[in-house]
């Protein structure tokens, strides 16, 4: 799995097809996530930590590493010349280590076999984490270790950093930012999983699209609690504790949150509508002026695009009485939050109470993050960026989006305003539809491109 030839730097081989039996690898050492941290393989992490020093042996001699709390890796690349580095400070660069579980039945391939099929442009590399996130993770050092090789140091100190429980929504990623806090360092530029390039994803564009996320949406958990006098299943009373939580969440299913064009969505409409054929594109051509009908198309047109213009709420625990015979004195349900940018949570929360206290239940806050702050989609990050997308996608349009889903990224708001959310991979649709189910993959070409990605990145930093 990890050979000798791997292990010296001087005849390591460093092309593509070497580089991907590297990630199959790291693919095969199983960093499962679990959210009961008792079930967690530690070995595994351990395993996989002393397979990418004996793998990238470059970056573990010359950069500096530290440890984040168990199993986080954060690397330090010292900068030459930093009052020359173009987004003007450090730059983070970050992955994570973990994976989903893998336990659904149904794998074409072993979760973690690693296995590689097809030839040319369909050869690939099956596993649990080839894309999420190992791909990016070794791209990163990939490209780091090239350019190690060839005696290239950044202007700017770029740190890796490694989160080891991103997919359970871990503490690893705040603690590497209070790490860079400690240190004074406010990264000019930091890039996270998120985006990709993708095709027909938006209407009316068939050109590719390399969307980069500068802000996500918020999160929160949001108890709904309807209260009654109990009793004996066999002399019920109407409007229990379960009916009224059952009217509220009818009600809250029938009354989504207003739909508004957030600033960054408006200008991914902006950026597209160039690119759009057909009837679309004078209407989106005009999106400043026609905000309002636009935002309520997007509320139609699907749930991913209605999820881009609105809070959306989705009901997903729902508790009652613990025997099949006792009327339930409290009943409850967790409300999962994506709060929209441009709301807060504290909107978000206002709107569902106005639903559901009217059907006697309360809604009260467990636990919640705001929506991020929106990244800039000018100035000399996002102009590094952009320009290393179009040196390897030449035909992709770059357009900034408002992520859906939260990540690791959201904690680095707080020392830094240049936030980014992209994986260099061009994804098919079904490719997208793999990641966190069954038979995830990457292309070797796919892989190779987010390498040269990384590079063509690290050496405007
Ligand atoms: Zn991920």
């Amino acid at each position: 799995m990890v050979t000798d030839r791997d292990a010296s730097p001087a005849d390591r081989d460093a092309s593509p097809a070497a580089a991907l039996a590297r990630l199959r690898a790291l693919v095969r050492i199983p960093t499962v996530s679990r959210d009961d941290p008792a079930a967690v393989d530690a070995a595994a992490f351990a395993r996989f930590r002393e397979a990418l020093a004996e793998l990238y042996p470059r970056v573990h001699a010359q950069l500096e590493l530290e440890s984040v709390e168990r199993d986080g890796l954060l690397f330090r690349w010292p900068g030459g010349d930093p009052s020359n580095a173009p987004a003007g400070g450090p730059s983070v660069l970050m992955a994570h280590q973990d994976v989903v579980p893998a336990d659904e039945p149904g794998w074409q391939h072993g979760a973690f076999d690693g296995a590689v099929t097809g030839a040319g442009a369909e050869r690939r590399l099956h596993g649990r984490g080839a894309i999420d996130d190992k791909g990016s993770l070794a791209g990163i050092l990939e490209a780091t270790e090239a350019l190690l090789a060839e005696g290239h140091r950044p202007r700017g100190d770029v740190y890796l950093f490694f989160g080891a429980d991103e997919e359970v929504a871990g503490t690893c990623a705040e603690a590497a930012v209070r790490t860079l806090e400690a240190r004074g360092a406010t990264p000019a530029l930091v890039l996270d999983e998120g985006g990709a390039v993708v095709e027909g994803v938006f209407p009316g564009v068939s050109d590719p699209i390399a969307v980069i996320g500068v802000s996500e949406k918020g999160i929160a958990s949001v108890e709904l609690l309807a209260e009654a006098p109990g009793g004996h299943a066999s002399t019920p009373v109407a409007g229990g504790a379960t009916a009224r939580l059952a009217r509220a969440v009818l009600a809250l299913d029938a009354s989504p949150a207003p739909a508004r064009l957030n600033a960054p969505t408006l200008r991914m409409i902006e950026t597209l509508a160039p690119h759009v054929r057909g009837a679309l594109r004078p209407i989106l051509g005009s999106a400043r002026r026609l905000r309002g009908p636009l935002a309520r198309m997007f509320a139609r047109l699907g749930p991913e695009t209605a999820a881009m213009v609105r809070t959306t709420r989705a009901v997903t625990r729902l508790r009652g009485s613990a025997a099949d015979n006792v009327i339930a004195e409290r009943a409850s349900a967790i409300v999962n939050v994506r709060v929209a940018v441009g709301s807060s949570l504290e909107e978000a929360l206002g709107e569902i109470r106005r639903v559901v206290e009217r059907h006697g239940v309360t809604a009260r806050l467990v636990s919640g993050d705001e929506p991020s702050p929106v990244s800039p989609d000018s100035g000399p990050a996002w102009e590094v960026l952009t320009a290393s997308i179009a040196e390897v996608f030449p035909a992709a349009v770059a357009t900034p989006y408002v992520m859906l889903q939260a990540s690791d990224a959201r904690h680095f708001a707080r020392v830094s305003r240049g936030v980014y959310r992209f994986l260099p991979f061009d994804l098919s649709r079904a490719e997208r539809e793999h990641l966190h189910a069954i038979d995830e993959s990457i292309r070797a070409s796919t892989f190779a491109n987010a390498v040269r990605f990384y590079a063509a990145l690290l050496r405007r930093l």
